[in-house]
């Protein structure tokens, strides 16, 4: 353990932060720890994790005992994890918390304090095993959770009710960034409304109903902070947890009436007399036409599905479906399936067609990258969920866990290029470490099967394509050891109406599932977008593809501010929630600014976009997605992602936070992201 000599110093600076966190939270002793036995209570306690009740019960308590653990890291699947080393200490931490918990429980309280707020830094670092700089700490304040509106609105003065009704915010789609959008939307009183092609909230995990989807990042990080007390039944959710979660967050924050579902927008466009986006969308009966002080996409990047154009495809007799228009009442009982498609959505369905099927036929280009996660597809015990019901502020320092697991510093270690690393197929000692244990794990599994090794061994280094977490037990390589299933690496000729020819053999189907991905490229497509003095996306991109500054904004569109778009698929740090809720920050801050300054317009200056995008383009030059074997969506036709973000999270964080704030002191790689600096406003 390092010292603590950044936290020991710490000032109330530290905790309410430059926008003013409001972290003196209160959590309820409920019924059902007032009631429980001692037994349940050390059962439960053992059940959760010893890491987040270290830094909790010494947030509550304050117990020095609780400072001298070693704790030592691991890896689990494609990160790392901290666990407490011995025993003993372990038993020391359980002994601590149950201690609390009976104490709690027979105090008759009701509540319970988060306690000195000055503490709180250290007790993160507890659970970190790191000290955390000063400058940092606010962000990692943000991620407990603690203050649900963190990453929302702060108004600089009072504006009049009359101030904010004169603006009209339209956001665009319903997954996680636009729901996220309209909570924060409604906590600070700005009219807006949510325009959704689809017939409810979720975005992704509304369309993917394959069978097998379930998120691959912990779900304990895929919450809004506004929504940690979610009880999630699983570590790794299936998709549709994540759909009732949305659902669940609009409820709980009365939102419905401001979504108007099945109504696609077609065409947006900034009238610079008004000062406003004039939007068309295609609505269930009728046309909508509506107009928006500004914009906020949340259309996603992983919405349009992408269809193979596979000769003789419209002669199949059969089914064929794409992953993410799976049908409701799609039998598979007794068919012959074909999966074509190998990244996340193909290796994620095939163990679970494998046993629906009658016999499966996996079409492989080139494997994936798979990493072994125990408990993967496990429903968490009773014991786990109990204690994140019962024992207060877990599921808050249960995020901040999570967030540091997945936090910059290791999510860089294992994605950048060691220029002095030399070997073939890896690009770091992290990388091939990497590497080695997911030939270790396809060795055990498909033993006996040197031919399916092979196939299944990627060419190119790990993290080159989207990493696929997998289950130990119950996987794309168990499934091609069935009787009942087969791998296919031969190219596909054409699609006959009763099935596919490969290597000159035709194999017999009933159903081809589309595995495909998405027009990830096509960033804002299809919607016909026209700037100032008409123009478009598609020109400011002809150069090298989408880009963005800071993820958010593009010069010749004022007031449109994006979430998820170019360059924002996480790769410096934290997990995707996180960068969008950063995002809408930015946008409502900018949306503030406007309203309390009497400006109008907001817009990115091109020499700024460009000055953003120069330092984005170094940051990725340190990649190793920008292999140049890479031939996934990670990379365009030009030759450079335009999908994910190599930049630092922390850099990010920095630049997203406060626009319409005083000019900042420090300016990083001459980003000046506020009004008047890279930000000009009329
Ligand atoms: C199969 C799959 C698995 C994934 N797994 C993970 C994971 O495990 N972890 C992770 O972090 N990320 C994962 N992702 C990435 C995922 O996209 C993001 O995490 C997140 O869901 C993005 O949310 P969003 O709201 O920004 O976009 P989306 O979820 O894509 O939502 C966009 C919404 O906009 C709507 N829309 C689009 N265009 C229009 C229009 N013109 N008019 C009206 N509405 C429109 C769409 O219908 C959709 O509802 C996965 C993606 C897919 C496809």
């Amino acid at each position: 353990m390092r010292t603590f000599e950044d936290s020991t110093r710490v000032s109330e600076r530290h905790v309410t932060g430059r926008n003013g966190l409001n972290l003196a939270a209160k959590a309820r002793v409920g019924d059902e720890l007032r009631q429980a036995s001692d037994a349940t209570i050390e059962e439960c306690v053992r059940h959760a994790d010893a890491v987040v009740l270290r830094g909790l019960v010494y947030q509550l308590t304050g117990d020095e005992k609780l400072a001298d653990i070693h704790v030592e890291q691991v890896a689990f699947g494609y990160s790392f994890q901290d666990r407490i080393a011995s025993e003993d200490d372990l038993r020391l931490v359980r002994d601590k918390a149950t201690a609390l918990l009976r104490h709690l429980r027979d105090s008759g309280a009701t509540e319970v304090d988060i306690g000195p707020l000055e503490r709180l830094p250290r007790s993160l670092e507890l659970i970190a095993n790191a000290a955390i700089p000063q400058s940092e700490m606010e962000m990692w304040l943000e991620e407990t959770g603690l203050d649900p509106l963190a990453r929302g609105l702060r108004w600089k003065g009072q504006p009049t009710p009359a101030q904010k009704e004169a603006f009209q915010v339209v956001v665009i789609g319903s997954g996680i960034s636009g729901v996220n959008a309209a909570v924060h939307l409604k906590a600070a009183g700005i009219p807006f409304v949510v325009i959704e092609k689809n017939s409810g909230v979720g975005g992704v995990w509304f369309e993917n109903r394959y069978p097998g989807i379930r998120v691959d990042s912990p779900s304990r990080g895929y919450l809004h902070l506004f929504g940690l007390e979610y009880p999630q039944p699983y570590s790794f959710c299936p998709g549709a947890e994540n759909v009732r979660y949305l659902e669940w967050v609009i409820d709980k924050y009365d939102l419905r009436s401001h979504f108007i579902f099945d109504t696609e927008v077609s065409d947006m466009r900034w009238d610079e007399d008004s000062a406003t986006w004039q939007i068309a969308a295609r609505g269930k009966d009728a046309p909508l036409t509506l107009h928006g002080n500004a914009v906020f996409t949340c259309v996603g990047f992983l919405s349009r599905p992408r269809k193979a154009q596979i000769a003789g495809l419209d002669t199949f007799r059969g089914t064929v479906t794409h992953t993410a228009e799976w049908p409701a009442d799609l039998d598979l009982s007794g068919k012959r399936v074909a999966i074509i498609g190998t990244g996340a959505s193909g290796y994620q369905t095939l163990p679970v067609i494998a046993k629906l099927a009658a016999h499966t036929t996996l079409f492989q280009r080139q494997p994936s990258w798979c990493y072994a996660t125990p408990g993967y597809i496990d429903p968490l015990p009773d014991e786990v969920l109990w204690g994140e019901r019962n024992i207060p502020f877990y599921v808050n320092f249960s995020r901040f866990r999570t967030a540091r697991m997945y936090g910059p510093e290791s999510s860089l270690r294992s994605q950048h290029v060691d220029p002095d690393f030399k070997d073939p197929h890896a690009r770091s000692a992290v990388n091939k470490a990497m590497r080695d244990g997911c030939l270790a794990f396809i060795n055990e599994v498909l033993a006996g099967h040197p031919d399916l090794i092979e196939k299944m061994t990627p060419k190119i280094p790990p993290m080159t394509s989207r990493p696929i977490r997998i289950d130990p037990k119950d996987n794309v390589y168990t499934a091609l050891l069935r009787d009942d299933c087969d791998l296919v690496t031969d190219a596909i000729e054409r699609v006959t109406p009763d099935g596919i020819v490969a290597g000159g053999k035709e194999i017999p189907l009933d159903v081809i599932v589309l595995a495909t991905g998405f027009r990830a490229n096509d960033f804002l497509w299809p919607m016909n977008i026209e700037g100032r003095d008409g123009v478009r996306p598609e020109t400011l991109w002809a150069k090298d593809g989408p880009r963005a500054y800071i993820g958010s904004m593009m010069p010749g569109f004022p007031n449109l501010f994006m979430a998820y778009g170019p360059n924002t698929n996480g790769f410096g740090g934290l997990q995707i929630i996180d960068l969008l809720e950063m995002e809408i920050r930015f946008a409502m801050q900018c949306v503030a600014g406007m309203i309390e300054t009497g400006h109008r317009s907001v817009e990115v200056s091109e020499e700024a976009y460009w000055r953003f995008n120069d330092e984005l383009d170094r940051a990725e030059k340190k990649m190793i997605y920008a292999d140049p074997r890479v031939t996934s969506y990670y990379r365009n036709e030009h030759g450079r992602s335009s999908v994910n973000g190599p930049i630092d999270i922390r850099r990010m964080w920095r630049w997203l936070r406060d626009p319409a704030g005083p000019p900042q002191a420090e300016t990083d790689a001459g980003i000046r992201p506020w009004f008047g600096g890279d930000l000009e406003v009329a």
